[in-house]
């Protein structure tokens, strides 16, 4: 379980989270949404501390991290527990495919050469990358370098995969193989929380879904809570902008 309390952050005078609560059952597939600007992306790269919540606390399983005194051991930990799957994919582009899921398994867990190859080239199989293992980034479409960041996310077996915007950087054309693979791990029973304009696909794939407007959840519930009968002015306010 994931439970975010009280998760506040400025930005020198802009204050972009008020005051975040939000608890994440285990194997939930959480969607974020909201407008631009709202903060959807800053609360997500709080939850493994990318960003420095100003307040609040932070609790995956029975580890909490008081954001006020947290410790470089806190955080840490914290660290350990999540995997961050990038809009921008943020490979290494001198390592291989390979190399780049090898890379935190290797280097961060001290998982041994030749296990890690072998669970790194398991994992690029399972998104339908076996043909690129020795592939350069730069030889890879945008779809395909953002199914190996989802493989190495996926290599670190974290508690829980944080995915920031993952296909709003793809052209139209490559976006369905990425959220297919999103789709297919899903079933997996692993936590995600996915901040995404995709609205087709939150409502398909996840069963939470959080609405997100001026740093403060206006409203959360099952799919069909928040795109059928959303209850607050806010949100049918969005949804009916971009639908
Ligand atoms: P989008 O859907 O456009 O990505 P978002 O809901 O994810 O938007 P955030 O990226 O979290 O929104 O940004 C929320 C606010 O915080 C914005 O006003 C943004 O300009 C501001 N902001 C984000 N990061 C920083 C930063 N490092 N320094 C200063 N302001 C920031």
């Amino acid at each position: 379980m994931i439970k975010l309390q009280n998760i506040t952050k400025s930005f020198g005078r802009l204050q972009v989270l008020k005051g975040i609560d939000l608890v994440v059952e285990k194997g939930e597939v959480v969607a974020i949404l909201g407008p631009s600007g709202s903060g959807k992306t800053t609360l997500l790269r709080c939850i493994n501390y990318l960003e420095k919540p100003s307040d609040g606390e932070i609790t995956i399983d029975d580890f909490t991290v008081n954001c006020k005194r947290p410790s470089k051991k806190d955080i840490h930990t914290l660290r350990g527990k999540t995997a961050m799957v990038f809009q921008q994919y943020n490979l290494f582009r001198h390592k291989t495919a390979l190399e780049n899921v090898m890379e935190g398994l290797v280097v961060v867990q001290k998982v041994e050469k030749e296990e890690a190859r072998r669970r790194s080239i398991e994992l690029l199989e399972k998104v339908g990358l076996g043909n690129k293992l020795n592939a350069y980034p730069s030889q890879l479409s945008g779809g395909q370098q953002q199914r190996v960041g989802i493989a190495r996310a996926l290599a670190l077996n974290p508690e829980v995969i944080l995915f920031d915007e993952p296909t709003s950087a793809l052209d139209p054309e490559l976006v369905g193989e990425v959220l297919a693979v999103i789709r297919n791990i899903a079933k997996e029973g692993i936590t995600m929380i996915i901040v995404t304009h995709e609205m087709g696909f939150a409502h398909d794939v996840a069963n939470h879904v959080v609405f997100m407007d001026e740093g403060i959840i206006v409203e959360e519930g099952k799919p069909n809570d928040i795109f059928v009968s959303p209850k607050e002015e806010r949100t049918k306010q969005f949804l009916k902008r971009i639908t």
